[in-house]
């Protein structure tokens, strides 16, 4: 059977999950957000002190990390990802988890066990996968590939709100850090920097609406839509 993978990419806070589970829920297929893999291994690094004052216990870390795995819940009707048989949520989206993941992402040990589970987990048939190297490192070869890119106050602002409304206590000023702060670490670092694919096709969600961006992404997926 032939499956066809969409590759989303791009700086953080760019629409790139809205995006994603959009287009997997017409087009019938599976979304996977890698960064909430990335976020819920920096959160049991956090949970289970293998990152403290000193930073992060390397050691010890990729130890208990290699005994973990990702799956899909065994009920059908829903694709939920679950990390050590436990599905997460606003608990990988605070500033903490925010401001440490990039760090994590950074190690070499992480990514290989991540890039690892996220090809076993699109087994399962056609995806859409976002993140920052899909389309670079995890999968080369998709079918199409997006980069997104925005003006990082307009990001922070789209967080900040997302933040409000579900109740949490945050500073437009410190988001914008962590926004600029994660794209310089992820942006510089040496494994698997975030970068545009050369075949990507780059799109500057500033001044639009979701909605007018995914028309753009659908009608380069299916030109005669
Ligand atoms: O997409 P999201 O902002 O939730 O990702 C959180 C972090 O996870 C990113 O800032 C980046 O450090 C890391 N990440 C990554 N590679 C991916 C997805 C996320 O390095 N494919």
């Amino acid at each position: 059977m032939k499956t066809t993978v969409i590759a989303v990419d791009g700086f953080a806070s760019t629409g790139k999950s809205t995006l994603s589970k959009h287009l997997a829920d017409a087009l019938g297929f599976t979304y996977i957000d890698t960064g909430y893999m990335y976020r819920a291994v920096t959160y049991f690094a956090l949970k289970n002190a293998f990152i403290n004052e000193q930073g992060i216990e390397e050691d010890a870390f990729k130890k208990a990390l290699h005994k973990t795995s990702f799956s899909w819940s065994k009920d059908k009707s829903s694709k939920t990802m679950f990390f050590n048989g436990s599905s997460y949520g606003d608990e990988l989206r605070t500033l903490e988890v925010s401001s440490w993941v990039s760090k994590v992402a950074g190690l070499g040990f992480v990514r290989d066990h991540l890039v690892y589970q996220q090809r076993i987990l699109s087994q399962l048939g056609s995806v859409v996968m976002d993140g920052r190297d899909i389309g670079t490192v995890v999968f080369p070869d998709a079918d199409f590939k997006f980069f997104l890119i925005a003006d990082a106050e307009v990001r922070a602002k789209r967080r900040y709100d997302e933040l409000r409304a579900k109740g949490e206590e945050v500073v437009l000023e410190d988001i914008l850090k962590n926004v600029i702060d994660r794209d310089h670490q992820d942006s510089t670092r040496l494994i698997s920097p975030l970068k545009k694919a050369e075949d990507a096709l780059e799109i500057d969600t500033t001044n639009f609406s979701i909605e007018t961006v995914l028309d753009h992404m659908f009608s380069v997926i299916n030109p005669k839509a």
